[in-house]
């Protein structure tokens, strides 16, 4: 089991006498074992290391303040500077779906949530935010990924394409765009197809499709748990498709969290929600503190 932060930066400062400002040998060991803790939550080494630079030139100096010990005052300066990294701006849950139909293109690599993650999309909306919303399959590979929405969209009641098999990835979105616009839809979102990795081809196929809808959101869905990847896949579609959002899947499970802050700190995109189990309202608004809190431990 991971150790809390707090006790060990209690031992680290249990041999030291208390002070009235916090020295620089006192941070230097305390951020000793602030950057193990951050490895351990899964921040990749160089995120850690400017994290690290960050904190210390905040707590170089501060005053301990009476009713915290020395530990507790430099878990709140990283706590607070965590926040800071991990928090976009704006509201994270709010989509930019006015103008209707607005297209969502979700995008991601197959395995990561994505199908679950846009039936989980279109229920919010549908329920919190009373919009029409329609739903399109693109992954003409699959056949089984195309029913799999279906599905999901009888289980929540939101209205999906029909499938006409033989048509494009972009044959489909267009029909996606004509239907929603005619059906008086506020929403549409378009699953695309996902990979096992990334490739050149699916990057055409989903810049292809972003061209034809201009989508208003473009959310990238990825494991939460696969760390330091979902961070490389975040950069590959930022560069070839561009993305507006990350929504981070499986933090129900038993990581730390520290991809959300590699993934801040490298992409500086907003991370929006975060999936946190199969059901389809296991969909959170993502909160910086919650994430903090985590990787902290
Ligand atoms: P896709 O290939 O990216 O479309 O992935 P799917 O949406 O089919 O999801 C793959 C599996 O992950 C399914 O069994 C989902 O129920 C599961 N899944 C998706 N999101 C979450 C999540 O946030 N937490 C957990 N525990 N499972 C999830």
């Amino acid at each position: 089991m991971f150790e809390n932060l707090s006790e060990r930066l209690g031992g680290v400062f249990d041999r030291l006498t208390k002070q009235g400002a916090l020295s620089e040998e006192d941070v230097r060991s305390a951020l000793r074992e602030v950057r193990v803790a951050l490895l351990e939550a899964d921040v990749s080494l160089p995120v850690a290391r400017d994290f690290i630079k960050r904190v210390e030139t905040k707590a170089t100096g501060a005053a301990v303040t009476k009713s915290v010990t020395p530990g507790q005052q430099v878990v709140k300066i990283v706590h607070d500077e965590l926040v800071a990294v991990l928090r976009g701006e704006g509201d994270p849950g709010a989509l930019k779906i006015d103008n209707p139909p607005a297209p969502i293109l979700m995008v991601g690599l197959q395995g990561g949530g994505k199908t679950t993650t846009t039936a989980k999309i279109a229920k919010r909306l549908k329920e919190r935010e009373k919009k029409r919303v329609l739903m399109a399959s693109l992954d003409t590979n699959r056949p089984a990924a195309m029913e799999q929405l279906a599905i999901l969209g009888q289980q929540i009641g939101v209205d999906v394409l029909p499938i006409v098999k033989g048509e494009s990835a972009v044959q489909i979105a267009r029909r996606a765009k004509s239907q929603a616009t005619l059906g008086g839809y506020d929403v549409y979102l378009l699953d695309t197809a996902g990979r096992l990795q990334i490739d050149e081809v699916l990057m055409a196929e989903v810049a292809e499709v972003r061209d034809v809808v201009h989508p208003r959101e473009t959310l990238l869905v990825v494991d939460g748990l696969t760390g330091q990847v979902a961070v490389e896949v975040a950069q590959e579609f930022d560069a070839k498709v561009g993305i507006t959002g990350v929504v981070l899947t499986r933090m129900d499970g038993d990581g730390r969290g520290g991809a959300a802050l590699s993934m801040r700190a490298v992409t500086g995109k907003p991370i929006r929600f975060v999936g946190t189990g199969e059901k389809l309202d296991a969909l959170e608004t993502f909160e910086p503190e919650r994430i903090a809190g985590r990787i902290l431990g």
